[in-house]
């Protein structure tokens, strides 16, 4: 759509104007006819038309050039007045810059900056509606901490924004209590099957040492034995070689002493067949002066 011719301080060409709008070209293009249309117009009109809607001549998008550039010299240089000119804005520009105006035009609206808040009031009057408008906010006078929006004002109580806030994290904690004895509780329970099973192990470990205890008993039995055995064996050697000792004082009685025995060798402790064999010596000897004796 074009610029609405009423908005142009002067005269305007003809040839300035938009073949399907009929108002100032807006981005304009021409067609191989050289006729102009506002960019927006000419794309609308040749999605349903084929032609040129002046002249009705042949025409498709690929054909479309921009403007002459004296044209658009002559387009931009036109003097238009601002399109708030209904709320008091008397500015009159070129149409290359009012653009730029209206963007910043104290008289255009703008919506209100607060969040919420539907208005849209003028550029100029915005700061007034700001210290009014209902979606203000500031913080609690009372120091509560809380940010008030105007229109809830009268129903701020601190005491009700700080109970619901101490709710929350009594809730909070409450959750955050119950997630550490979980956890707690969980290594608690490993900590309890480890101690179990570390139990059954010094368990075997005590029976283990129990069977040893009992295998050494045994061998110190058998050791005790052998030393009781050894020591009966002593004594009857001992017993032996007094009998032998008496048989020799009783042949030298007779005078005809054979040559004196050596003395009997001591037999080292746990030699036990060394001293069976030893008695069995000396069990002949005893025969053979028996014999002696006879004769
Ligand atoms: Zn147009
Ligand atoms: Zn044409
Ligand atoms: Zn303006
Ligand atoms: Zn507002
Ligand atoms: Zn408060």
């Amino acid at each position: 759509m074009g610029y609405d011719i009423e908005r142009f301080v002067g005269y305007v060409n003809e040839g300035l104007l938009c073949c399907v709008c009929r108002d100032v070209l807006e981005d304009p293009l021409q067609a191989p006819c050289e006729h102009a249309f506002c960019s927006s117009c000419i794309h609308g009109w040749l999605v349903h038309h084929h032609n040129c809607p002046e002249d009705r001549q042949l025409l498709d998008i690929t054909l479309l050039r921009p403007l002459f550039r004296y044209m658009r010299n002559d387009l931009s240089r036109l003097q238009i007045r601002c399109r708030n000119r209904d709320q008091g804005c008397e500015m009159v520009c070129s149409l290359e810059s009012v653009d730029r105006h209206e963007r910043e035009c104290e008289y255009g609206l703008v919506a209100c900056t607060n969040t919420g808040c539907p208005m849209q009031v003028e550029r100029r009057t915005l700061e007034a509606h700001l210290s009014v408008c209902e979606f203000r906010s500031r913080e609690c006078p009372n120091g509560c901490g809380y940010t008030i929006l105007s229109c809830d004002d009268t129903q701020h109580s601190c005491v009700a924004e700080l109970r619901t806030e101490l709710e929350l994290l009594r809730s909070e904690m409450i959750c955050k209590v119950e997630e550490v004895r979980h956890e707690m509780e969980s290594r608690l329970d490993s900590q309890r099957r480890h101690m179990v099973q570390k139990e059954s192990l010094l368990k075997n470990e005590v029976e283990e040492l129990k069977g040893q205890l009992s295998r050494v008993m045994s061998d110190v039995r058998a050791l005790m034995g052998a030393e009781r055995l050894h020591r009966q064996e002593l004594e009857q050697a001992e017993l032996e070689k007094r009998e032998l000792l008496e048989l020799l004082k009783s042949l030298q009685k007779e005078g005809r002493a054979p040559p004196t025995p050596p003395p009997h060798p001591v037999v080292p402790d746990g030699l036990r067949k060394a001293g069976s064999a030893r008695s069995l010596a000396l069990d002949c000897i005893k025969r053979k002066s028996r014999e002696v004796t006879v004769i």
